[in-house]
C-alpha cells in the first residue's frame, strides 16, 4: 500500500491504522499492491483519502479535539478511521487505539480526565463500551499486583523454544524439527549456566525473585527427567523465600504425561498451562496440532490430581471454527473449573499458511465481525461462571483486532502475567527469545537473549 503524509510526520501510527483493517499490509517501495492512503493535515483539519484496488475512493475528516493530549494524531487516526470503515464496513473494537496495552491507556485516561475517561475513551477514541468495561475489570487486579512490588523485587522468565511439530497459526520462532529436536540436551546444559549467572546476578543486587515463568514454545516437550532437572536446579540456585508462584505452561496435551506432571508438582511449581485451543478435534487437525480433544481431557486430569493451579488457553478465529462452536468450547471448559481461562484472539497469517479442506477448497480464519461475536460470548459465559479479566493485551494482524485476555477465579490470578505485561517490576529473562526487562520508576531498559537455539548454545 502506498501511504502519503502530508502535513504530519506520524507515519509509524497511520501504518497502525492501514493495519488494524489491512492486516500484515506491506508499505516498503516495491510492495504497491494497488492500494492508496494519502493523509493530510493543516493544523486544525486532518483528511484521509483512500482508493483501493478497484480505484474506488472514500475520504472522511476529522478536526482536532483540544481537551486530547495527542490532539493532532487522533485526528488523523479518526480521519484514516472513517474513510477505512466506509470502504470495508468493519468497525475495529479498539476504535483508533493501536497500541498493545490498553489498560495503560485506561489509567493514563483516568488521571487526566477523572470519571470523564470512560466517555472520552468512546466519543473520541471510538474505543466500544464493552472494550472499556473490559479495561475497567481488568485495572481492579492491576491495582493489587502493582501494591506488593517495591523496587527490589522482581521475576524470572526462562525459555523453552521447542515444540513437537508447528502450529499452522504459530508466529513464535519454536524449533519444531528432529533436527533441532537434537539441540535440546546442549540447549539445558547452557540454559542451566546462564540461570545460575541470573541467580547469582539477583544475589549481588540484593533483590527479592517473586515469580517464575517457564515458557515457550512447549516446555512439556521435555523428558520428566529433563523437566525435574530445570526445576531443581532453579530450586537449588536461587533464593525462592520471597516467591509467590511458580508457573510451567505444559503447552501440547500429547506432550503431558504423569511422570512430568510428577516431577512438576513435587518440586515447588504451582501453576501450570494446559493448552487445547479448541474443543473440535476437525479444527485442531486443520491448524496443525497433533492432539485430540480426549488427550486435552487426559493431560487436564493428570494436572487436576495435584495441589498446582491450572490455565487453559483457547484461541478465537481459528479457521471453520464458528462462534456457537467457540462458546460451546467455552461453556465446557468452564464446567472443568480451573482457576485460569485464557482467551486469545487469532493472530492472522496469510491464508495459504493454513492449506485447503478436504474438498481442495482454502482455508481461512474467522471473519472480524464472527471473531469479535466469539469473545463476546466466551465472556458472557466466564462472568456467569465466576471468571473476571485480570490481564489484556493486543497484538497487531488479530482476527477482528481483538485483544487476548486472561479470566481468573478471584484470588487466582496469574501474578507474572501482569507483572511482565504492565511492565511492574524487572524481569529476568533466560534461554532463547528471552528478554531481560530492567525497570526503574518509568524508565525500562530491554537486553535481548538471541532469539534461536543454535546460536544460544554456541554463545
Ligand atoms: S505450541 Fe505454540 S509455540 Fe508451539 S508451534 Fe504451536 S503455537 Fe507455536
Amino acid at each position: 500500500m502506498i501511504l502519503e503524509l502530508i502535513g504530519h510526520e506520524f507515519r509509524f501510527d497511520c501504518e497502525n491504522m492501514c493495519m488494524l483493517f489491512f492486516p500484515n499490509t506491506k508499505f516498503a517501495a516495491g510492495t504497491n499492491d494497488g492500494r492508496s492512503v494519502k493523509t493530510t493535515f493543516d493544523g486544525r483539519v486532518a483528511t484521509a483519502e483512500f482508493i483501493d484496488s478497484d480505484g474506488r475512493r472514500f475520504s472522511s475528516s476529522a478536526e482536532v479535539c483540544d481537551i486530547l493530549y495527542d490532539k493532532e494524531k487522533a485526528a488523523i487516526k479518526t480521519a484514516m478511521f472513517g474513510a477505512f470503515s466506509e470502504a470495508t464496513g468493519i468497525r475495529p473494537p479498539w476504535g483508533i487505539l493501536t497500541g498493545i496495552r490498553p489498560v495503560s491507556f485506561w489509567l493514563k485516561m483516568n488521571e487526566m480526565y477523572g470519571d470523564k475517561a470512560a466517555e472520552i475513551l468512546e466519543k473520541y477514541y471510538l474505543v466500544m463500551p464493552q472494550k472499556i468495561r473490559l479495561c475497567e475489570e481488568t485495572s481492579v487486579e492491576r491495582a493489587a499486583t502493582a501494591a506488593m512490588c517495591t523496587p527490589d523485587t522482581v521475576s524470572l522468565y526462562v525459555s523453552i523454544p521447542f515444540c513437537p511439530t508447528r502450529c499452522k497459526y504459530c508466529s513464535f520462532v519454536s524449533g519444531a524439527t528432529e533436527k533441532e529436536h537434537r539441540y535440546i540436551p546442549k540447549y539445558l546444559e547452557v540454559l542451566h549456566r546462564e540461570l545460575t549467572e541470573k541467580a547469582e546476578l539477583i544475589r549481588q543486587r540484593d533483590q527479592k525473585l517473586q515469580t517464575i515463568y517457564i515458557g515457550g514454545g512447549t516446555p512439556s516437550i521435555l523428558s520428566a527427567e529433563q523437566l525435574e532437572s530445570l526445576v531443581c536446579h532453579i530450586n537449588r540456585t536461587f533464593d525462592l523465600s520471597d516467591m509467590c508462584e511458580f508457573t510451567v505452561e505444559a503447552g501440547r496435551p500429547d506432550t503431558i504425561t504423569d511422570e512430568k506432571i510428577k516431577a512438576l508438582a513435587n518440586n515447588g511449581v504451582t501453576r501450570v498451562s494446559v493448552n487445547p485451543q479448541t474443543l473440535n478435534d476437525e479444527v485442531l487437525k486443520i491448524v496443525g496440532r497433533k492432539h485430540t480433544v480426549e488427550d486435552f481431557y487426559r493431560a487436564y486430569e493428570a494436572v487436576s490430581k495435584t495441589n498446582m493451579s491450572v490455565n487453559i488457553d483457547l484461541i478465537a478465529g481459528l479457521p471453520t471454527e464458528t462462534a456457537e462452536g467457540f462458546a460451546d468450547g467455552v461453556e465446557k471448559i468452564t464446567q472443568l473449573n480451573p482457576d485460569n481461562i485464557t482467551v486469545h484472539s487469532l493472530y492472522i497469517k496469510r491464508a495459504a499458511d493454513y492449506g485447503m479442506d478436504g474438498s481442495g477448497k482454502q482455508m481461512v480464519c474467522a471473519g472480524a465481525e464472527e471473531g469479535t461475536l466469539m469473545l463476546t460470548l466466551g465472556s458472557d459465559i466466564l462472568h456467569r461462571n465466576g471468571y473476571l479479566p485480570y490481564y489484556i493485551y493486543r497484538q497487531k494482524n488479530t482476527v477482528g483486532n481483538n485483544e487476548n485476555t486472561g479470566y481468573a477465579k478471584h484470588g487466582k490470578e496469574c501474578k507474572y502475567n501482569i507483572l511482565m505485561m504492565d511492565d511492574l517490576q524487572t524481569i529476568y529473562g533466560c534461554g532463547a527469545g528471552g528478554m531481560t526487562k530492567i525497570v526503574n520508576g518509568t524508565q525500562i531498559e530491554r537486553l535481548s537473549n538471541t532469539k534461536f537455539a543454535y546460536n544460544y548454545i554456541e554463545d
